[in-house]
């Protein structure tokens, strides 16, 4: 059995009380207006350190023994997972390597490096950044903590949805950003266990959806990483994914895909409707429902995964909202 149940979620959500934040669920009207439902934002661009990565990594950290714990830790991370284990690691007063590739945006590196963890630059993907980790298991013995495929990381990310079913029981459809899977599969697991109705649906970008292509091939597939807006949503499931192409596959209702243009426009809704600096990633909720990608008949909580946007390309996004210049078409 490969499932992660609703019981380590409410014991990963124990395990990490007081050290992350229960975010707001909040109303947005003017996505409530434009859908014809009720429809809430869960803003995990508030968690401290900007992104919902803490609660997954902040559960394995204190999920593991104190003697592996000592080693020091060491991740490939898309920024957000590293951010969230240096923090981690720092208040648990041991020491994180964190492996990113060259694709992770310089405000993303430097907060890690910001938060004393070690920073290897290693590659253009996802993959060579886990291969150094792979290296540094193997000869320095460091204690891995992968940043989505791992049972205390699905647990803990599944807080999430432990939360928007508290708060917000009358929800029929929730929407979470879909990369690794981490998210996906233990916001989902929480729901379906705690609401058997809800539907949950996954969102990715069209370019390089690795978890899309594998739940189409049946089985864990490789996709070239590409140059995204949603950046944290790049990189692979990992051709020897253990629990979160199953769970995607068995707990998502579906899952949707998102061009550049669609995913800026979540961007600049975000910023100039619900007043919220949110990373591409953390966008595509909102932007599947301007996209009309998702017709909600009911109720809805979209997952806002993170805000670690760098600020100039943010401001590159709101501005060219006003000249509806076309973003689309190659690197952006
Ligand atoms: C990591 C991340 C995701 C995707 O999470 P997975 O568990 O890899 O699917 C979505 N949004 C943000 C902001 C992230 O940092």
């Amino acid at each position: 059995m490969t499932a992660i149940a609703l019981e380590q979620i409410r014991e990963a959500r124990k395990r990490i009380e007081g050290r992350v934040l229960r975010t707001p669920l909040v109303s947005s009207s003017s996505l409530s207006a434009r859908c014809g439902v009720p429809v809430h934002l869960k803003l995990e661009t508030r968690q401290s350190t900007g992104s919902f990565k803490l609660r997954g990594a902040t559960n394995a950290v204190l999920s593991l023994d104190d003697e592996a714990r000592k080693r020091g830790l060491v991740t490939a991370s898309t920024g957000n997972h590293g951010r969230a284990l240096a923090t981690a690691a720092q208040a648990a007063g041991t020491r994180a390597v964190v492996c990113m590739s060259a694709l992770v945006p310089g405000n993303k590196v430097e907060a890690v490096r910001a938060l004393g963890a070690d920073v290897r630059i290693v590659g253009r993907s996802q993959d060579d950044a886990q291969k150094e980790v792979n290296r540094l298991v193997r000869e320095q013995g460091l204690t891995a903590v992968p940043p989505f495929d791992h049972a205390a990381i699905i647990a803990g990310q599944g807080t999430i949805g432990l939360e928007i079913a508290e708060d917000r029981p009358e929800v029929e459809l929730v929407l979470v950003p879909l990369s690794g899977g981490g998210l996906a599969a233990g916001v989902a697991a929480a729901l379906k266990g705690a609401l058997p109705n809800v539907h949950v649906v996954g969102v990715s970008m069209a370019r390089g959806a690795a978890m899309y292509e594998s739940l189409r091939a049946g089985q864990p597939v490789e996709v070239e990483e590409l140059d995204t807006l949603a950046d944290s949503l790049g990189g692979g499931i990992g051709l020897d994914n253990r629990y979160t192409f199953a769970m995607c596959r068995d707990l998502l209702d579906d899952v949707v895909l998102l061009t550049e243009d669609e995913i800026a426009e979540g961007i600049r809704h975000a910023f100039a409707q619900e007043g919220e600096i949110v990373e591409g990633a953390g966008a595509v909720g909102i932007a599947a429902l301007l996209a009309g990608k998702v017709t909600p008949s009911g109720p809805t909580a979209i997952v806002v995964s993170g805000r670690n946007i760098d600020e100039a390309r943010h401001r590159q996004i709101i501005d060219a909202g006003f000249g509806k210049v076309s973003l689309s078409g190659g690197r952006i």
